[in-house]
């Protein structure tokens, strides 16, 4: 497969973009080959900048789940630019788009809309931190929730990619109030809590880590911190930011009838444009200015253009409710990539919570960043590139979740099944 357009976009952005990208991940420096520029995408297909189709599994990091340039938000999208891209002002689309998250995520009462998963979480640690009126925050080792100071401490994502067990940049003093636990081990985290609960503001989780590869909650795990927090009073927040409105409707709070006192939002909830939210408990959301002294604001927060598509893409999706194909189709492509892993002899194990799932180049099972870390990721590398070459995209890291999306059928996952066959076939022997 030519690629020979991308490599010389890649030339060109190294000119002007650092290390030729806008996010690391995209410089595929995780699985070692010169990134792919896109050009464009239709449903579960994207195309390279040299014509080349894809089976897509990456879905712009779980932004999508419509599949790409879904026409309702398409027309949506149009429609609302023709009307001016920025008032400055409120809009009616910001309410419907908020009635749609409440409605959907029992853990939300009120909620702000902003630009970004970082800012989301950035904005929910401060409100906890203004309420409770504490300093701390327990962090779990491999999860990421985004590229805010306070919690840049044994992140995943990039930071896991690159080996980075924390940014430069960061003075100490900025994370020096976060406490970092393994997933998954309530233990510790009862051990923490009583050492410094009167210090605690909040637990703040991915409730199915997705950015160290795909790990579930152990059973009890996320009750148990919803316990913890009621005893020493500190404030449960799950970030959703890949979750929500992706494993159930309701996103995992509702999955596993977990109640947090805060939730953030991105990815979904603006149909594929620049977007966060984060909501929770009417007297928590109350200490946010102008009402409370948290202070918190965004030129761009609530932008009608993303308003517009974030309400056509919740619309589409309650309409469609994929949840229970979503379940059918990425158990099949478990299963598939199990069988076809045993058969070439690959060591593998798969994690999969509905439509997120990762492929864990390993013998242990993985239930945590620890066990994460025994996967070989030289090994996913050669996995990555086989499978693009057979015209299937994958998330460029071992430490990250495949998504799936609506357009995908069942046919889709038989030829990813085959293509991974065969990639298994040929890494097997190196
Ligand atoms: N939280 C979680 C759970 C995420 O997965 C991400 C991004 N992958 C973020 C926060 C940060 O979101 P953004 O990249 O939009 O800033």
């Amino acid at each position: 497969m030519d690629r020979l357009i991308s490599r010389k976009l890649y030339d060109r952005a190294l000119k002007s973009l650092v290390a030729g990208v806008n996010s690391p991940v995209r410089s595929f420096s995780g699985v070692n080959m010169p990134p792919v520029f896109a050009a464009r995408a239709e449903g579960q297909h994207i195309f390279d900048a040299d014509g080349n189709r894809y089976l897509d599994f990456l879905m712009s990091w779980g932004a999508i789940i419509l599949g790409h340039a879904q026409p309702d938000i398409v027309q949506a999208i149009h429609h609302a630019a023709r009307k001016g891209a920025t008032y400055g002002l409120s809009t009616e689309k910001e309410c419907e788009l908020a009635e749609l998250i409440k409605e959907a995520l029992p853990g939300i009462e009120q909620l702000r809309m902003v630009n970004s998963g970082t800012e989301a979480v950035m904005s929910a640690l401060r409100l906890a931190r203004g309420f409770t009126g504490r300093a701390k925050i327990i962090k779990f080792d491999g999860c990421y929730h985004g590229h805010w100071d306070g919690l840049l401490v044994k992140a995943g994502s990039g930071l896991a990619t690159f080996g980075l067990p924390a940014s430069g940049g960061v003075p100490e003093g900025f994370t020096a109030e976060t406490l970092v636990v393994p997933f998954n081990d309530l233990d510790a985290v009862e051990s923490l809590a009583k050492e410094h609960g009167h210090a605690i503001a909040a637990i703040i989780v991915e409730p199915i880590a997705g950015n160290m590869g795909v790990v579930p909650p152990a059973d009890g795990f996320l009750q148990g911190l919803r316990l913890i927090c009621d005893r020493i009073g500190a404030l449960f927040i799950l970030d959703e930011v890949m979750t929500g409105f992706r494993v159930a409707w309701g996103g995992a709070q509702r999955k596993y009838g977990i109640m947090p006192d805060l939730t953030t939002l991105g990815k979904i909830i603006g149909g594929g444009l620049p977007v966060g939210a984060f909501g929770g408990r009417a007297d928590v959301m109350a200490k946010l200015a102008p009402i409370g002294n948290v202070y918190q604001a965004g030129t761009m927060s609530g932008n009608p253009v993303v308003m517009h598509a974030g309400v056509a893409a919740l619309q589409a999706l309650k309409q469609a409710n994929p949840y229970s194909a979503f379940e059918h189709r990425s158990a099949r492509l478990e299963a598939g990539l199990r069988q076809a892993a045993a058969k070439a002899g690959v060591p593998l194990q798969v994690n999969r919570a509905g439509a997120m799932i990762t492929a864990f180049f390993t013998r242990q099972p993985v239930c945590d960043r620890a066990s994460g870390q025994t996967a070989d990721a030289t090994r996913y590398s050669a996995f990555f590139r086989e499978m693009l070459d057979r015209g299937v995209l994958l998330p460029p890291s071992q430490w990250e979740a495949a998504f799936l999306c609506t357009a995908h059928t069942d046919a889709d996952i038989e030829h990813a099944v085959q293509s991974a066959s065969e990639a298994f076939s040929a890494i097997a022997q190196s």
